[in-house]
């Protein structure tokens, strides 16, 4: 198995140039392929993940809140956190689309916010999220932890254009 963490000195590829991490993430999908190997790509940028990865786990606050297929999740992602994430990436096929960053304070993890430690930054948070921590739910084939999406206020996100666009990039 093979571990690698953007965040690490070693694997650091911010300030390297795109042409350079797509060097990395290609060679990785090599290696991958030719040696049966386990990969596992610590990022915060889903972008990167369309071409290694087969399964991506979404983590907020040192938990997954949402975990299933690259192409499930970049297709219709459930989660609002998830669903900022892929806003915030920049639209590399100039479609118009604004790229919006991902909003609010990251929660302080020695006093995180009570219920969902998400609910300070969402836009679908109501009293119930901010009392009880959502469960790891399996919905409709992809786990999930969210209150909205159990309690079907929220659908999954089929209009993801940037997501749509990393997948037709990759050809999933
Ligand atoms: S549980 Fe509530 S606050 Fe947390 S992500 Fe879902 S809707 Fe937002």
């Amino acid at each position: 198995m093979f571990a690698a963490n953007e965040k690490s000195p070693n694997f650091c590829l911010h300030g390297r140039g795109p042409g350079f991490q797509a060097q990395i993430l290609s060679l990785l999908a090599e290696l991958k392929r030719e040696f049966g190997m386990a990969l596992v790509l610590i990022t915060h940028d889903l972008g990167a993940v369309a071409g290694v990865a087969d399964r991506v786990a979404v983590m907020q606050s040192g938990r997954i809140i949402e975990l299933g297929t690259v192409k499930a999740i970049l297709k219709a992602p459930r989660h609002p956190y998830t669903r900022m994430l892929l806003d915030a990436i920049p639209d590399i096929s100039m479609s118009g689309r604004a790229r919006t960053p991902v909003q609010g304070e990251v929660p302080n993890p020695l006093s995180p916010p009570s219920g969902c430690s998400f609910h300070p930054r969402c836009p679908h948070a109501n009293a119930r999220c901010k009392a009880e921590r959502p469960a790891l739910l399996t919905i409709q084939g992809v786990k999930v932890a969210c209150h909205a999406i159990e309690e079907g206020r929220l659908q999954p996100e089929p209009r993801s254009a940037t997501g749509q666009q990393m997948l037709a990039a990759e050809q999933l």
